[in-house]
C-alpha cells in the first residue's frame, strides 16, 4: 500500500493481489528498507477465501517507480471490479498500514513503540502507553419525504451527475442519531425525524465504519453550501441520477428503497 493506492500484479483477468512468494524478495525495496511498523515484518490482515493476507507499506521511491510487472492502482478503481472480501482486505490493509506508520514512536514520551503480544495495538516499553487503531464512526442517511421522493446530494468532489446520501463523521460527544441530524441540518439545510437504523460498513476511504439510516423529512427548505455539498435534490424512483458503487452501503440504502416501493 501507498495511502490508498494498492500494489497491483497485472495478469490476462485484470489486476490481481500479488502472492507473497512474488513480493516477498522485493519486500526491502518496496518499502525502502522500513516497513510501517518498523524493519520490514509485514502486518498480518487475517484470513479470506482459504488465503492469509499481509499488508506492507510501499515508500514513495516505489510508488514512483514500481518493479517491473507491478502497478499502483488507486483503490477507488477497485470499486465495482474486485468482490467485497477483496476489498475488505484492502481496506485493512489501507487502515492497519497507516495506523502502524503513524504510531511508530510513543506521542507521549516519543520512545519508539512495540506490537503489543495478543492484540491489534503497539505498545510503549519506556511509558506504558498503548495505541489502538482508530476507528472513526461515520453516519450516512437516506431521507424520505412523503411524496415518495428521497434526498440526495451531489458533493463536489463527485463525477458530474453523481448523487448520494448525506454522510459524515460524529463529533466528540454525539450519538449517532444526533450526528445524522446535525449533518442533514449542516450539508442540506432540513430537519429530519424516525431515524431507522439500516446496517454498517467499514469504510476504507476514510478508515472508517459508516452507520447507515433512514429517516423521514420533517420540515425546512433544502440548502446548500455550494462548496462541499454542491447540489441536493428530491428523486422519485423511476428518476434516479447517478449513483454510487455497488459495494457502498449508500447504494445498498438506496436499492432498498427502491425495492421496497414494490411492495
Ligand atoms: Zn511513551
Amino acid at each position: 500500500m501507498h495511502g490508498t493506492d494498492v500494489l497491483v500484479e497485472d495478469s490476462a483477468g485484470g489486476p490481481v493481489l500479488p502472492r507473497t512468494e512474488r513480493v516477498e524478495p522485493l519486500l526491502a525495496e518496496l518499502t525502502g528498507g522500513v516497513a510501517a511498523g518498523g524493519g520490514v515484518q509485514p502486518i498480518a490482515l487475517g484470513h479470506s477465501g482459504g488465503r492469509a493476507y499481509f499488508g506492507a507499506g510501499a515508500s514513495a521511491a516505489v510508488r514512483a517507480a514500481p518493479p517491473a510487472g507491478l502497478s499502483f492502482v488507486p483503490v477507488r478503481a477497485l470499486l465495482g471490479v474486485w468482490d467485497e472480501a477483496a476489498l475488505d482486505v484492502v481496506g485493512r490493509a489501507i487502515a492497519l498500514v497507516e495506523f502502524e506508520g503513524l504510531h511508530r514512536f510513543c506521542g507521549r514520551c516519543a520512545a519508539a513503540t512495540e506490537p503489543k503480544a495478543g492484540e491489534r495495538a503497539r505498545r510503549c516499553p519506556s511509558c506504558g502507553a498503548t495505541f489502538h487503531p482508530g476507528i472513526p464512526p461515520a453516519v450516512i442517511v437516506v431521507v424520505e419525504r412523503d411524496d415518495g421522493r428521497i434526498l440526495l446530494a451531489r458533493n463536489a468532489r463527485f463525477p458530474p451527475g453523481m448523487f448520494s446520501a448525506v454522510a459524515g463523521f460524529v463529533e466528540v460527544g454525539e450519538s449517532l442519531e444526533q450526528a445524522v441530524c446535525r449533518e442533514v441540518a449542516e450539508e442540506v439545510g432540513i430537519r429530519i425525524d424516525r431515524l431507522r437504523y439500516f446496517g454498517s460498513q467499514p469504510w476504507p476511504f476514510g478508515r472508517s465504519l459508516m452507520m447507515g439510516f433512514l429517516a423521514r423529512y420533517s420540515g425546512g427548505e433544502v440548502a446548500v453550501d455550494g462548496i462541499e455539498i454542491a447540489e441536493a435534490r428530491w428523486f422519485s424512483r423511476d428518476d434516479l441520477p447517478i449513483l454510487p458503487s455497488r459495494v457502498s452501503i449508500a447504494r445498498r440504502m438506496i436499492d432498498a428503497w427502491t425495492i421496497s416501493a414494490l411492495h
